[in-house]
């Protein structure tokens, strides 16, 4: 079993954090009425991509209704139909769309994870819940051999990535970088680069266009 198989094989059966296995839990059980008569994962979600990855995409964590209902990070809702459309311009995807665990979906030179592998609450994971979590996204760092350049989809993924890097020993430069779309910095062997996150609040207002994304996915 490779390192990123062995990750995926933990991370999809880990209950560490009470408050966040209880929620993925709920929402799985009671759904929302569109998705009602679908079998929701209600488990952590692990990465997915390409073993010879050259570009990090890091979100927050799974949505409650998209990557915890498909079991596939960015999959089945909004954010990850903006993400994965942008990948597959920017020659990262085989297809424009994500909609579930079997649509044939493939990353090229890219691979996909979250900085919490379980939906929280109000998307707001608490830094202990953050803390717990975030070894999963260090052993696949590690095990990415290739990796290059690490793009964050907003602050909290920024901030995650710097503690995983810091935590695998490429200390973070003091004064500590600061998040905004498009800052980017280089610790140890990676290039590290800010984007807005895909949400529906960013893209419905155009904060983050497809254009900005193309932008930043193409310079990674
Ligand atoms: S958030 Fe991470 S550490 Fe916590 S239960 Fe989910 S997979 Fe485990």
């Amino acid at each position: 079993m490779t390192e990123l198989a062995a990750i995926d094989a933990e991370v999809v059966v880990c209950r560490a954090c009470p408050r966040l296995v209880a929620w993925r839990e709920e929402v799985a059980r009671e759904k929302v009425a569109r998705f009602a008569d679908l079998t929701y994962w209600g488990r952590p979600v692990p990465g997915f991509g390409d073993p010879a990855a050259r570009v990090l995409i890091v979100g927050l964590a799974p949505a409650a209704h998209g990557g915890n209902r498909t079991g596939r990070i960015f999959t089945g809702d909004r954010s990850g139909d903006f993400l994965y459309a942008s990948m597959h311009r920017c020659g990262l995807a085989n297809q424009p769309t994500s909609v579930a665990r079997d649509d044939g979906l493939e990353l090229h030179g890219a691979y996909v994870a979250a900085v919490n592998r379980c939906a929280p609450p109000g998307n707001k994971p608490t830094p202990d819940e953050r803390d717990r979590c975030l070894p999963f996204l260090e052993r696949e760092i590690a095990a990415l051999t290739d990796l290059r350049s690490i793009v964050a989809l907003g602050a909290f993924a920024w901030d995650g990535i710097l503690r995983a890097l810091d935590a695998l020993g490429h200390a973070t430069p003091r004064p500590k970088p600061r998040f905004g779309h498009g800052a980017e910095t280089a610790i140890g062997p990676y290039r590290l680069i800010g984007c807005f996150h895909p949400s529906q609040q960013n893209t419905f207002t155009r904060k983050l266009t497809p254009e900005m994304l193309d932008a930043v996915l193409r310079a990674a």
